[in-house]
């Protein structure tokens, strides 16, 4: 269960919203303009903002911008009519986590709501936004990884994998290490399971992007001869 703030104009729209993941079992607070909407997404109180662009004294973009610049990282779901990539960007760049064009049926936002929880649950402490080590650049907001510009798509587990070799670049970290922080303490530690998932990360990064340190474990990023 959680609490999600829907900011919605339109009553029709956002009492369709309320009663769809009230039905869920989540706790909706609605507002219809939105200074409103920022007061109470800056709160702190809601897991989830559902916020409409098209809002009376300040419109979606303001909202976002004002929850971001001021450091709020609640995950937002954006509500437009406006249908166009354009907009997309615009909404996506402002720091939105989704998208979601007028009209929708309630099991597409439904499908997003419990998609964008679910990642905020275990969203790093981190306030960075990305990490970037060498060549290898992971965004931590959309989960995707780029190698030298490259776009490359990383299943959850690999996501949790390489996120942890980045924030611990050029360490060497013991099988056990990322097995109990990867894959939690429910592991066989017979397991080779890291060593699958390593291979998979050297696949779609480059066979150089993990170094074997034999006996010990695994090393991301640059070696003592590219740092200096
Ligand atoms: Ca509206």
């Amino acid at each position: 269960m959680a609490r999600i703030l829907i900011a919605e104009d339109e009553t029709r729209i956002a009492s369709f919203i309320t009663k769809g993941l009230a039905a869920e079992g989540h706790t909706t607070t609605t507002a219809a303009d939105g200074v409103t909407a920022l007061d109470l997404a800056l709160s702190g109180e809601f897991d989830l903002v559902v916020l409409d662009i098209g809002l009376p004294r300040l419109d979606g973009y303001g909202v976002l911008d004002g929850l971001r610049s001021q450091g709020a990282r609640v995950p937002v779901i954006v509500l437009t009519a406006r249908d166009s990539v354009a907009d997309t960007v615009q909404a996506l760049e402002g720091g939105a986590d989704d998208y979601m064009p007028k009209p929708f049926r309630f099991a597409e936002l439904l499908a997003r709501v419990r998609l964008r929880l679910r990642q905020a649950d275990d969203r790093p402490t981190s306030r960075e936004d990305a990490l970037e080590v060498g060549q290898v650049r992971l965004d931590l907001r959309s989960r995707v990884a780029q190698r030298d510009g490259r776009t490359v798509e990383l299943s959850a587990r690999e996501f949790q994998l390489l996120e942890l070799f980045m924030v611990n670049a050029g360490q060497v970290l013991s099988r056990e290490q990322l097995l109990s922080h990867v894959w939690g303490y429910d592991y066989d530690p017979g397991s080779n399971v890291v060593d699958v998932y390593v291979g998979y990360l050297r696949r779609k990064l480059g066979a150089d992007a993990v170094a074997t340190v034999r006996g010990m474990g695994y090393r991301f990023g640059p070696t003592g001869g590219t740092r200096g």
